[in-house]
This record gives structure tokens, sequence and C-alpha cells, in this order.
């Protein structure tokens, strides 16, 4: 087959602009070269469905292509969670679409575009799921990310996740050891483990290694790269856990813990599967155990059934917990979920004004955190020029703090450097550099 091109464009979370990392891999494997929309063979929009927004800006995006397939007889291919969910309805939807394909199909993508032509293919089995020997091509020389669990089997009652990407699965040690390796001896400084849930990795498989044992592993075999990783979940984030981040010195003081609500009455009802009395047990030592390190949560409001009292318990927990940041939701009902069948009862407005109540908290807690780091000397991995401001870098603290500084003529992007912080501002801290570490 000739050589054929391909735009990609990627819509939704981490996991979402990962995916998209290993569908460019496994097309540049097969010879298939990346350019912009408009001269591309085949356009591929990978897709998420987790909030409803998304779901919509996919079919604003999708009508913008038409002229394209009429013009060009571009080829048009939808994957992702949404295509996963959708399957043959998105074609009937939007009948100029070839290909549709499900989120356990990324390694076979070439394929699925080569045989387009020949009428709509929707390729969506949930089967059989690979996350290993992925070609992968890196979309930044400095940070990798890397999949270490697959799916979910928490079927939190408003999530439609373990719909879309089926039952957990978890990468053998070694596998992503060597992934680690690899990136490293590339000159990766930072790696990023991914997973819907990394604190369940290899849960399922008695006597394995489990995520402590994982994280003093990779940090003992490649102390030269800084450790990330994202999602944590309440009910299996362990003491384990606190020490291997606490005791693994390239392990960086940065956890996200998803709290989502603060009364038990609501967490019991979201299926979450832990009290906010023993969420509090856990930050409290997380905090004790790792200085400084930085805690981030997510927070769903108009939950179905919650009164002024559970709301109230939100709050509260807050406060106690000092999140360092909150990212804050409005309840929308997801079609599949166990949510979705209860009434959606909090009135609009109500719910409106909760967000605002739990935003004006948040970003006050985010204000003091950020204050709480001026006069401090940090060691900052250094992203690129400023998008507001390219007169200025942007970097992140080990404990993911954004920071800008001025920048000079050297380079920095990938760097290391130390960083004395200066000011604080809303969102991010201003810094002055004291020396390139390298
Ligand atoms: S843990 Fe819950 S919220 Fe997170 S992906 Fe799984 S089901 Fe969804």
């Amino acid at each position: 087959m000739e050589k054929m091109t391909y735009a990609l464009i990627t819509f939704g979370c981490q996991m979402n602009l990962h995916d998209a990392e290993r569908i460019r891999g496994a097309l540049h494997a097969r010879g298939w070269s990346e350019c912009e929309p408009r001269y591309a063979e085949a356009v591929i929009l990978l897709t998420c469905c987790v909030r409803e927004s998304a779901e919509r800006k996919l079919y604003g995006r999708l009508s913008s292509l038409k002229p394209l397939k009429e013009k060009r007889d571009t080829i048009i291919a939808v994957g992702g969670c949404l295509a996963q969910k959708e399957g043959t309805r998105l074609i009937a939807q939007a009948p100029y679409v070839d290909v549709v394909f499900g989120t356990h199909q990324y390694p076979h993508i070439a394929d699925l575009l080569e045989q387009a032509g020949g009428g709509a293919v929707c390729s969506t089995a949930l089967s059989g799921v690979r996350i290993s020997g992925i070609p992968c091509s890196r979309l930044e020389e400095f940070r990798a990310w890397i999949t270490i669990t697959h799916g979910c089997d928490n079927f939190c009652s408003y999530c439609i996740v373990p719909y879309v990407r089926g039952s957990e699965v978890s990468r053998p040690l070694e596998d992503v050891a060597e992934e680690v390796g690899a990136h490293v001896a590339e000159g990766v400084r930072e790696i990023n483990l991914l997973g819907q849930n990394v604190d369940s990795y290899r849960r399922k498989e008695e006597g394995k290694s489990r995520f402590a044992d994982l994280l003093r592993l990779l940090g003992s075999r490649y102390p030269e790269a800084w450790i990330r990783f994202t999602t944590s979940h309440p009910r299996d984030f362990d003491l384990a856990i606190v020490r291997s981040i606490a005791e693994t010195a390239n392990v960086c003081e940065y956890v996200h813990l998803p709290l989502q609500a603060g009364s038990d009455r609501i967490l019991a009802a979201m299926n979450r599967g832990y009290r906010r009395a023993e969420y509090q047990v856990k930050v409290d030592e997380l905090r004790r155990c790792v200085p400084g390190v930085s805690l981030t949560t997510d927070v769903i409001v108009g939950f179905p059934g919650e009164s002024e009292e559970d709301f109230a318990a939100t709050l509260e927990m807050l406060e106690l917990c000092r999140f360092d940041g909150a990212f804050t939701f409005l309840y929308n009902p997801r079609e599949m979920t166990a949510a979705a069948d209860l009434p959606d009862d909090v009135d609009a407005r109500v719910k409106q004004d909760r967000l605002r109540r739990v935003m004006e908290i948040s970003r006050r807690l985010t204000s003091a955190s950020l204050r709480g780091e001026v006069g401090s000397e940090q060691t900052v991995l250094v992203h690129g020029p400023s998008r507001k401001d390219p007169r200025r870098w942007s970097a992140r603290t080990r404990n993911n703090k954004l920071v800008h500084f001025q920048r000079g003529e050297v380079n920095l992007t990938g760097v290391f450097a130390r960083v004395e912080i200066t000011a604080a501002g809303s969102w991010s801290l201003h810094g002055e550099l004291k020396e390139i570490l390298g």
C-alpha cells in the first residue's frame, strides 16, 4: 500500500491524549505520516463521553469535517469512549463516517483505516485489550505517559468508564519497567504512570507486586527521572503507597485523590467504597509522612438526592483536607450508568449555586497553598515557553505547581532547574532562575 497521511484530533482526558500517542505509534509503524486535517487522507477523532459537553463538541466537530469528505473523499474515523458507547448509532447519525473503533481496537487502527472504502466499518468488541508492546509516538521529548492499568471495575454509580473501557487489566511489572527504561534511555525526565485507578494495580493477582512495589522498583532502577501517577482512588490508596511515596526519592510529592462528595450518604449512593472518615485518615497520614505534598481532588455537586446538609459536609471536607486544588463538576446523568435511573432532583439553580460556593472555597485554598511556597527555592522541570507570555518559561515543581520565570538565551525545555519562588498569583507561581541543573 502506498504511503498514507492522517490527522488526529483528540478530545478529553490525559488517558485519551496518551491513547493518541499509541494510535500515532501504531500508524507510524505501518508507514502512515501525520499532517493537517485539510491535507490528510484520513481524519481520526478520538472521543470522550465522560461528560455531556464532550459529546456535544464531538458532533459539532464531526459536521465540520463533512465538506472534506465531499471534496476530497477523506476517510473519517471516530474512536475512543464515545465511539465505544455509540457504535453503529454513530454511523446512523453521521453517515459520512467510514470507521468507528472502540477502546480495545487501537492496535488495529491501520487495518481498520485500510479497510475503509468498502462501506462503513464498526469495530467495538470489548475483549482482549492489548496494553503491552504497542508502539508509542511521544508528543513531548522530556515527558512520557505509561499505561499501567486499563479499564475499571469500580462502577461508581455516575461513571460511564467501566462500560466503555471494559474490565480492569494490569500490565506485568517488568513490562512497565522495561518501557520506563526505554523512555529514560531516550532522555525522558518525567514518567507519568496512568490508570483509571493506579492504586489497584495488580490487585486481582494474588501475591503479585502491587502499586507501592512498582513505585519502589521504578524509583530504585531509574533514579534520574521524576515519577508521577494518576489517578488514585481513596478506597485503594493505602498506607503502603503513602510510605513508598515518602521513601522513594524520585517519586514526586503530588497526589490527585478524588473525594467526589463529603457526605457518607452520597458517597454510598455514588458507590465509592469509602467513608469520609477513612478518606480523612489517609489524607492526614499522607500529609504527616510526605512533607510539602500537594493534594488535589475532584468534587461533583448536585448528585441525585444531595441535600443542603450533604452539600455542607462536602464544603467541610474541603476545609478539613486543605486541598491545594479542586476540580469541580456539576452532576449530569450519563446513559448506561446506575445513577441515570435515579431522579435528577437537585434544581438546576441550586446546582449552580453549590458549584459557585465550592469553587469559591477551592480558589481560596489554592491561593493559600500557592502563597505558602513564596520564599522557597525549588527544583522544577521546564515544560517550555509559557503559552500566555512566551517571554517566560513554564515549569512545574515536584509537587506539581505551575511556575513562570524569565526566559534567557538558553533553551531550557525539558531541563531541571532551581528557581526561587518570588510571588504567587491566583493559579500559578512566579520565580527567578537560580541554577540550571541540566
Ligand atoms: S473509579 Fe469510579 S469514577 Fe473512576 S473510572 Fe472507575 S468507575 Fe469511573
